[in-house]
Parts: C-alpha cells; structure tokens; sequence
C-alpha cells in the first residue's frame, strides 16, 4: 500500500515513510492510494476474535510489506493483549448498555485516560521499530494545553530510538493534566515549561521546525492528530463494537464528539472497508466549524471560544481535508484551491451534490455548555454512570440524530471523567475518583524544565537533553 497527498504534489511513499514524515511536502496529508476491502464473512469473523486479534486484521491491509507480519502482530500484542495491563480493562474499549439501543464505548482504559491513548501506545512503538531497522533516530517534539501531550510522552517514554520534548505553558494547564506529563521519569522524556501561553508554545514549535540546520541536526518528528498512523489506530474499535452488535448483518450508527475530525473520519475509513455504518453523528461544542459544515456546506473559521470540552476547542479541523479529498473525487489541485481559499478568505463552500453526497453518512450537532453540563446530570441520574464532558456531547447527539431506534447508536467515550473533576462535580454533586494506577498521582514526584519564550534556549536544552545522538540517519 502507497501513500499520497491529499494535495496531489507529493511522491508516493510506503507506510512508515508516510508516518515518520507526519505531513506531505506539499503541504498535504497523506492517504492511502485506495481503500482496502474486507469481506462480510471477515467482519462477521470479528465476532468471536479479541481486540488484538481485530486490530491486526483491520491494520495490515494499511501497511502493506512496510512491517514485517510477524513484527506487527507483536507490536499490536504488546500494546492491546488482555494481559499487557496498558489498558486497564481486557476488552480495552468496552461496550456498555446506556438506554434503549444505546451504548457507550468507553475509549478511556489507558494511560492517561483519554482515547488518544489507543492510537499513540501503538505509534510509540510503530516509530522504534521502524527506526531500529533503518539504525534511525528521532527527536519528537510538542506542544500541548492538556490532554494530547501526556498521551503522547506515555507513548514515547523508555523507547530506544526517540526523545520526546513536550511544551506546555506555565501555569497554565491543570495540575492533573501537568502531573500526567511530569511525574514521568524516564530518560528521554522532557518536559518544558514555557513562561507563556500555548500559543508561544506552538510558536516556538513552529519556529524549531522552520529552522532547518536544527530540525535535520536532531531529525525532528511529530505525532500530532494528522499522522495517519492515527488515523489507521482508530478504525480498530469501530469494527469491535459493530461486530459485537450484529454488523455486517446489521447496520449501525455512531456518534463522535469530533475537534480535528481524525476519530471520526477514523468510522468513515471503517465505512469504506465495509462495515455497515448508516450514521456518523459529528458532535461539537460551540465551536462548531463541522456542524455547521454539514448544515449548509459552508467551511469558515470563526476563532475559538473557551468550553468545558476543551479538547474539542478547535478552530479548523484538520483531518477534514482528508474527508474533502474524497468529496472532491481524489482531486488534489482542488483540494489545494479550497484550502488556499480558507487561508485567504476564511472559508469556502462545496457544491450541492458534494454536500449532498456528504450528508448521505454525516451529520452535524452542536452543544453548548450548559447542555454538556445538563447530560453529564441526565446520565448520572438516570443509569447512575458518570461521563466526562467530551463525551456527554456525543450521547446528547447520538440522541438528538439518531436515524431510528432500531438501528444501534453507538457514542464514544472519549475521556475519563476524572480528567474534568470540576465541571463534572458541578453536575453531579460528586467528584469524580482517580482510578487506582493514578489515584497517587498528586503525590508523585516531578520533573520539568523552566524555559523562557525563546527559541535559543529551547534549543539549546534540546541540544543538552537529547539522549540520542544523531549521526548520520539512514535516508528517510
Ligand atoms: C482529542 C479529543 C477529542 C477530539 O478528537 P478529534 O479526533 O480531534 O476529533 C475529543 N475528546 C477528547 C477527550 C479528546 O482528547
């Protein structure tokens, strides 16, 4: 399987060249060539196979003969086997009945709570080996204002071939959230507290990326949300939960609390392997840019508005230029004209049949606090279950766009709701507990760098900090 650019200006690659680049050179994402099929006797199959079994058999069509079998099915062992304990629950991503014909898939069973955990746990060791074969190194740097920085240092720590860097602002993230990052103690993880907001955080990312005597002296790399080995990691529990509820006899909808669109096209690539997903419900918060995409087929950036969703605060989703590249029937010079059209303009419009052949799977909704907050009540009240505010805006979308209540509606749980004490204690009257392998965690120590908004110091600890030395990385 080949990779190509969503902008249609960049040579083809092979899986792991695809993922160790993260984005195109033409400043596109990478997609593969053509959307491989598995057969409804192998999704019936799925049924009575593990997760890990599943994620290996849902993967491999992506990754072609970039990874040896073998080397694959133990990577997906050591991160989904029921035994491995890197996620706290055996099945994983358990299904659990809500109301009528509705489920939670709970996403929230690893590391660090949040369902970026699923994806990241396998990158992390997807990015060692294929540095280890090529005698590789790499230095991944981020920046984060909560969530996706702990999932991405849990992934990245004790391995071999990588050091992460990860950049948040001072005194500016939740003390769980900062512990999460910094009571990781591990020789290549490095934490920076930077004295500014994130956005100098992502400034400065930018900044070191753009200097490019210093990104090829440390080989820099990223594993943010449009790497498609995300993407791929995520298709998995689509087709654990659809199988474990009848599919490929039975359709089923789901509905995703979306920000950067990559959980949710990760149902539409499940859709066009095959499985039988009538309904893709895109959940937001008031920033609303996919809601209302699906509403009139307008695109337009209309800045960020602080939520108590906040890792849904987004102003443009990124993965959606995958979704627009099908839209537009593979045509990366149009893909190119739209998006330079957002940057110019602020937006753009699709045409009525491409709209049209959109809503035929997609639908938006949109929440606003007090709603999230009056469904994370709702759900307490009537099945005693506590939900975080991400995912209480999928179930009240799931409900409010359900095609009909014999088809099964399947909400993501995309995070614990212990990450979001405070606004979940407001709406339940109880503080949500820690689960035991982090309920230490405020007793933890740390370990973090104070740096100030500069990007020569940035670098220079960089240059200090880095365990791996580069010398001369194979061609990549
Ligand atoms: C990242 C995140 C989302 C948004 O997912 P996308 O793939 O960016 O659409 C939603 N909820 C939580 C808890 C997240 O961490």
């Amino acid at each position: 399987m080949k990779y190509i650019s969503t902008r249609g200006e960049a040579p083809a690659l092979a899986f792991d060249e695809a993922m160790l680049a993260g984005l195109a050179p033409d400043g596109g994402l990478y997609i593969p060539e053509r959307w491989p099929r598995l057969s409804a006797d192998k999704i019936a199959s799925f049924k009575d196979l593990s997760y890990a079994e599943i994620a290996f058999r849902a993967m491999t069509p992506f990754i072609g003969d970039a990874i040896p079998a073998a080397d694959f099915a133990a990577m997906v062992e050591a991160v989904y086997g029921a035994d491995n304990g890197i996620f706290a629950h055996p099945e994983v991503t358990p299904l659990v009945p809500l109301g009528d014909n509705e489920w939670l898939l709970e996403l929230f069973h690893g590391p660090t709570l949040a369902f970026k955990d699923i994806s990241l746990q396998l990158i992390g060791r997807l990015f060692d080996h294929v540095l280890a074969r090529r005698s590789g190194r790499v230095t991944i740097i981020g920046a984060t204002s909560g969530d996706t920085g702990s999932a991405a240092i849990e992934a990245c720590r004790d391995r071999d071939n990588l050091d992460i860097f990860m950049l948040h602002p001072k005194g500016r993230v939740s003390e769980v959230q900062r512990r999460q990052m910094t009571t990781v103690m591990a020789a290549n993880v490095h934490n920076i507290a930077i004295e500014g907001t994130f956005d100098d955080c992502q400034a400065l990312l930018k900044a070191a990326f753009g200097d490019t005597g210093f990104r090829n002296e440390m080989q820099l790399s990223a594993v943010n949300s449009i790497n498609w080995a995300r993407v791929m990691a995520q298709i998995v529990y689509y087709f654990t939960a659809a199988a474990a509820l009848g599919a490929p006899r039975k359709s089923i909808a789901f509905s995703v609390p979306s920000g950067n669109f990559g959980n949710v096209f990760a149902g539409y690539v499940a859709r066009r392997m095959g499985l039988p997903i009538s309904r893709l419900v895109v959940a937001t918060n008031s920033n609303d840019i996919l809601a209302r995409f699906f509403e009139s087929g307008r695109y337009e950036t209309a800045g960020v508005t602080p939520t108590v969703s906040p890792s849904m605060d987004i102003q443009v989703s990124s993965n959606f230029e995958r979704l627009l590249y099908d839209l537009y029937d593979r045509d990366g010079t149009m893909v190119s004209r739209l998006l330079d059209e957002l940057a110019a303009d602020g937006g753009f419009t699709v045409d009525d049949a491409r709209l049209a052949g959109s809503r035929a799977l997609f639908t938006g909704y949109r929440l606003d606090d007090p709603a999230t907050e009056a469904t994370i009540a709702a759900v307490h009240r009537d099945f005693g279950m506590t939900i975080d505010p991400h995912t209480a805006i999928g179930v009240a979308a799931g409900r409010a766009r359900r095609p009909d209540a014999s088809t099964p509606m399947i909400a993501l749980g995309c995070a614990h709701p212990a990450k979001f004490p405070d606004v979940v204690a407001r709406a339940t009257g109880t503080a949500p507990e820690l689960p035991p392998r982090l309920a230490d965690l405020l007793d933890r120590p740390e370990a973090y760098q104070v740096l100030p908004n500069d990007l020569a110091a940035v670098q220079d600890f960089m240059r200090r900090k880095a365990t791996v030395k580069v010398e001369g990385m194979a061609a990549s």
